[in-house]
């Protein structure tokens, strides 16, 4: 590999999900690579134990304040990567499940599936926590089940990023499924 890089440009930093003590810095660098392309490498590095993470996306993919929508409309789907920056809002509309922005433990470096796993543990968590004859059982069960078909590739939905300030992206497996909507600056002031 003889990719030169141009720069390394910090671009968020939050507390170790792993250690719970170090600091993690996101730091972006861009590559040339010999054919002319370009690529952008996300490293993710704690300062105090071993957590670390590399990913190294194209350059294509649109950093910009925006919402993005990824439609998931069967098994493959589901294998596209999302990174939802702690600025970013993820929605699955479908289901009314929400993760408001904040850097904490929520912190989203995976695929759709994997998404929806989180979700899983976090309701099955509730559920749990639920009284005996809670009239919020049902309600929660049908929810228990429409995830597990989800994660099965067998229930539509839409996943959806608002970021702000621009670092979440979605990179679909099938392009015709994803949209991206800029919000310009200026309709944020
Ligand atoms: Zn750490």
């Amino acid at each position: 590999m003889t990719n030169e890089k141009r720069n390394n440009e910090l671009i968020y930093s939050f507390k170790c999900p792993s250690c719970q003590e170090g600091i993690i810095d996101i730091v972006k660098s861009i590559y040339d690579l010999p054919d002319g392309d370009k690529m952008l490498i996300l490293k993710f590095e704690c300062n105090r134990c071993n957590f670390h993470k590399n990913d190294v996306i194209p350059l294509s993919t649109n950093m910009e304040p925006g919402i993005m929508t990824l439609q998931i409309l069967d098994e493959n789907d589901l294998k596209s990567k999302i990174y939802r920056s702690p600025a970013g809002k993820l929605e699955i509309p479908e289901l009314e499940l929400i993760v408001e922005p904040g850097p904490r433990a929520d912190f989203y470096y995976t695929n759709v599936q994997g998404i929806l796993f989180r979700f899983e543990n976090a309701v099955s968590i509730y559920r749990n926590n639920l009284e005996e004859n809670d009239p919020e059982s049902s309600e929660i069960d049908a929810l228990m089940f429409n995830l597990r078909q989800a994660i099965d590739g067998k229930f539509k939905f839409t996943l959806k990023i608002t970021d702000l300030q621009g670092g979440s992206y979605i990179i679909p497996l099938d392009k015709s499924k994803y949209s991206f909507k800029k919000i310009e600056k200026k309709d944020l002031e």
